[in-house]
C-alpha cells in the first residue's frame, strides 16, 4: 500500500503506472489531461527537418555576430547574407511564414548595401 500524493489515499501498488510513481492512475488520467493529450501530435522529426534545423542553428549564430563585424570591412553584411541562407530551410519547413520574410528581408536589405558599397 503506498499513499498517493495528489488525492491523499492509500492504494495499492498495481492502482501506479510504474513502482516510482507517486500518483495513482486515477488522479494521473483526468477527463482534462486526456484531453490535453489528444490535442497534441506526436510525431518525430524527419531527416529533413533535422538538416534544416541544424542549419537553422548555424545561420543563427552567424545572424548573432554579424552586427560586431560590420565595421570590418564590411564582413558582417557577408555573415548576415550567410545567416539568413542558412536559416531560411527551417523556418520555411516549420512554415513559420513570419520569419520566412524576415530572412528574405535580411537578403534583400544586406544583398543591396553590399552591391552598393
Ligand atoms: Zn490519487
Amino acid at each position: 500500500m503506498r499513499r498517493c500524493n495528489v488525492c491523499g489515499r492509500k492504494r495499492s501498488s498495481w492502482q501506479y503506472a510504474t513502482p516510482e510513481k507517486l500518483t495513482c492512475k486515477r488522479c494521473e488520467r483526468t477527463w482534462w489531461k486526456s484531453f490535453l493529450r489528444f490535442l497534441v501530435k506526436q510525431r518525430q522529426l524527419s531527416a529533413t527537418e533535422r538538416l534544416a534545423n541544424r542549419l537553422g542553428y548555424m545561420g543563427t549564430a552567424f545572424i548573432m555576430m554579424s552586427p560586431y563585424l560590420l565595421k570590418y570591412d564590411d564582413l558582417g553584411a557577408y555573415t548576415y547574407l550567410i545567416g539568413a541562407l542558412l536559416s531560411i530551410p527551417q523556418v520555411f519547413l516549420a512554415k513559420q511564414w513570419n520569419l520566412v520574410v524576415v530572412n528574405l528581408n535580411l537578403l534583400i536589405g544586406y544583398g543591396a548595401y553590399l552591391i552598393n558599397t
